[in-house]
């Protein structure tokens, strides 16, 4: 028997099984009912609370995947970006390192086409193991105080007056006394330079051509104090007069002169070379081809640029130790060092050291135009170039140092849009966790319901049960009654004829009761299958109910207790069938004489309502607890109150009364007041359907 309010849910139910007060040992039913609840409990574990664990876990790795997948595909991009522009960069270097190894080794001159061996050089330099610079350039010579008085005094200052101020006839005579009186081969020559062009200005243009001659052959190797050549000066001013009187003869000759120049070392902080070169080139201008003036003019500039920086950048050549540190790296490798506009790259090659000076600006520019090429529009990330002096930004993702050329300088990968990353993330992760909450939810739905579900038929197999055993217990009195009194008779045991009337009505009254159990059975049976029909028919309602409660009315009485029966006169005639209504009065007056016999008192009452007529029976008994009240009509429902487990019951008397009532379209109703007494009312409507009805299952 379930003792156990069928409300109660599986889970519940288990707890309450599990967990019983000491010394009161469990039945066999609950024993089963207990490994039955105990197998479910293993299933749900096993089929829905594992699983949807196990969803929820993958569920949640998988979005941490998802994140991580999106996150590391943009780390791999820029990676892959990163590398790419280092790639492209290095190149830049490993092309330079190249091509000034093999021209080192060609012997070529490195002012020889040197944007060939980079577009970022400015200088190159070659330095013995003293660090004494021996290519391409010549430091000046220091000219001593003794010399520069030879010129600002003595008749060499005085042969310049003179010419300034128009006595030129003088002027040539006073060169050519500061020409004897000088002392060394730089000051004469430079003196007589100036009495060949005076020479020439006052009309003795073969004397002075003949002098220019001499000069070239005697002081040509010489250079004056101004930083040129005598040789260049007397040269330039000899095919300037030649070329007066012909210029087959001049050419050649300017072209000579301008070869000689490049053909020579130049003297850093000297721009006499230069100078002269390129007056020799405006000369040659409109007189020869013009291709060999333009490459002539093409080597000049090469070589005046670096001129121009090898007097800014030989300070700077302290930087690179050239005497010391840098004769440990292996020869031919290179070596970078940062200058103040440019980093000097050297390598020791044989016995000596090559340094080239790279022009910093331009390598800067290269590299942020490699930087904007790698960074694709299109793309996730754009590749920066960052320096010691670049703030620090939180949303680089990787790094790429330009070691070992640009110390402290790196090509940085960013995200194009590093909030939209993050929020296309955020938005991922929002959508799953969703789906994943949803499932779980749904999940759990289920369960609950199903939970609901096996438990409410676990409470309808126990209650079926408990039903079949209330039946047979049920059966077993009457029959044992009607045993008995038919024995005595049969004994002869009742010896007045008043005994054996009490006798005969015993077995009458328990027949019925008999009969009406039975009945009660058959016709559920038949509802649960579905095959009760009722004959609904226009009748006198009136006529029913009186005429079951005269049935009633003995076994009532005989109980002690009173019954009333109000009815009025002229009632309606109301669609129904009488056996089926009063079946339903045999019910609910049977269970008024169980539960009401503390009140003594039943009372029927019939009258016309709006809607129908009303049938209320009603009695002074134990009442319905609020608990019970909603579940009495359904099938095998017993109340658990100790005061109506004392009356044997199946639990289906009632259930039957909702189905009629249902077939009837009308309406059973209940109230209680739990000690005071119940009242059933029976709504019956004035227009039931038609045709036969059936007592549907509800
Ligand atoms: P049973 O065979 O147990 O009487 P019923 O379906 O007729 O089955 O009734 C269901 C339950 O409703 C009963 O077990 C009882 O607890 C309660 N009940 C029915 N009628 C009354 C009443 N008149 N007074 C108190 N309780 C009642």
């Amino acid at each position: 028997m379930v003792s156990d309010s069928p409300r109660k849910t599986g889970l519940f139910r288990l707890l309450l099984l599990a967990f019983r007060p000491k010394g009161r040992a469990r039945t066999s039913a609950e024993m089963i009912q207990f490994r039955s609840v105990l197998r479910f409990a293993g299933l749900f574990v096993l089929t829905i609370f594992v699983p949807s664990l196990l969803v929820a876990w993958l569920g949640i790795a998988g979005t941490q995947g998802g994140e991580k997948a999106l996150r590391s595909e943009v780390v791999l991009e820029s990676d892959g970006a990163l590398e790419s522009c280092y790639r492209q960069f290095e190149s830049l270097f490993e092309s330079f390192e190249t091509t000034a190894r093999t021209r080192i080794l060609q012997h070529r001159s490195s002012l020889d086409a040197p944007l060939e061996i980079s577009s970022f050089l400015l200088l190159s330099l070659t330095l013995d193991m003293t660090g004494r610079i021996i290519e391409p350039f010549d430091l000046p010579e220091e000219t001593t105080s003794f010399e520069r008085v030879f010129y600002l005094a003595g008749p060499y200052q005085k042969a310049h007056e003179a010419e300034r101020e128009g006595r030129v006839e003088d002027a040539i005579a006073l060169y050519r006394k500061a020409a004897q009186r000088a002392h060394g081969m730089t000051q004469r020559g430079a003196s007589e330079l100036q009495r060949a062009r005076l020479m020439a200005v006052t009309g003795h243009q073969r004397e002075s051509e003949d002098l220019y001659a001499d000069i070239i052959a005697e002081y040509g190797q010489l250079r004056e104090p101004n930083g040129f050549l005598i040789g260049d000066v007397a040269r330039l001013r000899r095919a300037e007069l030649q070329l007066l009187r012909s210029p087959e003869m001049g050419i050649p000759s300017l072209e000579d002169t301008v070869d000689q120049i490049l053909a020579r070392r130049w003297v850093v902080g000297r721009g006499g070379d230069p100078a002269i070169a390129r007056h020799v080139l405006d000369l040659l201008e409109g007189r020869v081809p013009a291709t060999s003036v333009v490459s002539r003019r093409n080597r000049v500039r090469d070589r005046s640029a670096a001129l121009f920086h090898a007097e800014r950048l030989i300070p700077e050549l302290e930087l690179i130790g050239a005497k010391g540190p840098l004769l440990k790296v292996a020869s031919g490798q290179f070596s970078y060092t940062r200058g103040d506009e440019v980093i000097w790259a050297t390598t020791w090659i044989g016995e000596n050291l090559h340094a080239f000076a790279l022009d910093t600006r331009a390598i800067a520019d290269a590299v942020l135009e490699i930087a904007e090429e790698g960074s694709h529009p299109d793309g996730k990330i754009r590749i920066l170039v960052t320096s010691p002096e670049t703030p620090p930004s939180s949303s680089i993702i990787s790094h790429r140092a330009l070691m070992p050329w640009l110390t402290g300088w790196s090509f940085a990968a960013q995200p194009w849009d590093p909030e939209g990353l993050a929020d296309s993330i955020r938005r991922k992760r929002a959508v799953r966790l969703m789906v994943i909450v949803t499932s779980v939810m749904l999940i759990a739905f289920g369960a609950f319901m199903l939970t609901r579900l096996v438990s409410r038929e676990m409470e309808l197999a126990a209650m079926k049960t408990s039903f079949a055993a209330s039946v047979s217990h049920e059966l077993r009195s009457p029959i044992t009654q009607i045993r008995l009194k038919g024995e005595s008779l049969l004994l002869g045991l009742a010896e007045t004829e008043a005994d054996r009337q009490k006798h005969y009505a015993a077995i009458v009254h328990e027949s019925e009761r008999l009969s009406r159990l039975v009945d009660n059975v058959l016709d559920f049976a038949a509802i649960e299958r579905g095959t009760k029909q009722y004959n609904l028919r226009p009748a006198d309602i009136a006529q029913t109910v009186s005429n079951t409660v005269e049935i009633m009315r003995s076994s009532i009485e005989s109980r002690g207790l009173r019954l009333e029966l109000d009815l009025p006169e002229d009632l309606p005639v109301v669609r129904h069938d009488p056996d089926a209504v009063a079946q339903v009065l045999i019910n609910l007056l049977t269970n008024a004489a169980k539960y009401g016999a503390s009140g003594r008192w039943i009372g029927v009452r019939v009258f016309e309502v709006e809607v129908g007529v009303e049938i209320q029976v009603a009695d002074r008994g134990i009442g319905i607890s609020p608990l019970d009240l909603p579940h009495i009509f359904e099938r095998f429902y017993r109340s658990n109150d100790p005061r109506a487990r004392k009356h044997k019951g199946t639990g289906i008397g009632l259930a039957i009364v909702r189905y009629i009532m249902d077939a009837h379209a009308g309406q059973a109703l209940v109230a209680s007041n739990p000690g005071r007494g119940t009242i059933f009312r029976l709504i019956f409507p004035f227009s039931p359907p038609t045709e036969r009805a059936h007592g549907a299952r509800s």
